[in-house]
């Protein structure tokens, strides 16, 4: 699977069995994690990798799951990164509630995988729509994750696959602009070295097959930025 497929979820977890088990789980089910035994690492690491979800143990060493559910809630880079988090009772749930942290889920240990899964699922289905199978539409075009097809005002578009995965990487979310870096780490993923001239090349594929039916361009190139759709 692409990088762009496969959703990435941060675990913070103190405890290196639970996490293990949880990272492994989490792996078989064709996502990309990323590991933290605390929250100091785990902001580290939000910033590094930006994960799509956040698994997020209450109890951690130095610095609560709480706190750190709230320094990144209160950060406009990270806030709309979705927050599960992690608990031994529900009593602590109950609080966590209260004390509007800004969690996005709450799920109470033991947990089943298949719930957690669940849950996971329902947050990317807000956040990342094609990691999922979900449609996207932006305009005219329609965007079809499970099928790998897009169309643009009913019209199928051919389309090679690093410009299906750029597309999908835009549609995701419409007018942020993306830097060729965030671009290749997305797109081609970090471990592999590609020019970020490369990516000025697939652009220009991406432009040419949106228009091949006719039509404006939707992609907008934002000087010393990088790129956006729309
Ligand atoms: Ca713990």
């Amino acid at each position: 699977m692409s990088p762009t497929e496969q959703p990435r979820v941060l675990v913070v977890e103190d405890e290196p069995a639970q996490r293990e088990v949880l990272a492994y789980n989490l792996e078989a089910e064709g996502f990309h994690v990323e590991k933290a035994e605390n929250g100091e690492e785990a902001l580290l690491l939000v910033d590094e990798e930006a994960p799509d979800v956040i698994v997020l143990d209450w109890m951690l060493p130095n610095v609560s799951g709480i706190e750190i559910c709230r320094q990144l809630k209160t950060r406009s880079e990270t806030r709309n990164v979705p927050i599960i988090m992690l608990s031994a009772r529900s009593e602590e749930i109950d609080r966590v509630r209260g004390l509007e942290t800004g969690a996005d889920d709450y799920v109470v240990k033991p947990y089943s995988v298949a719930e957690l899964m669940a849950r996971i699922r329902a947050q990317l289905r807000r956040t990342r729509p094609s990691s999922v199978g979900e449609k996207l539409t932006f305009e005219n075009i329609v965007l079809d994750a499970e099928t790998h097809k897009v169309f643009r005002d009913e019209k199928l578009l051919k389309l090679g696959p690093t410009e299906f995965r750029l597309l999908t990487t835009f549609m995701e979310k419409p007018g942020r602009v993306w830097s060729r870096e965030q671009l290749l780490d997305r797109v081609w993923g970090r471990d592999i070295y590609v020019d970020t001239r490369t990516v000025d090349v697939h652009i220009g594929r991406l432009r040419k097959a949106l228009c091949q039916h006719g039509g404006n361009d939707p992609v907008r190139t934002v000087r010393g930025a990088g790129y956006a759709l729309g």
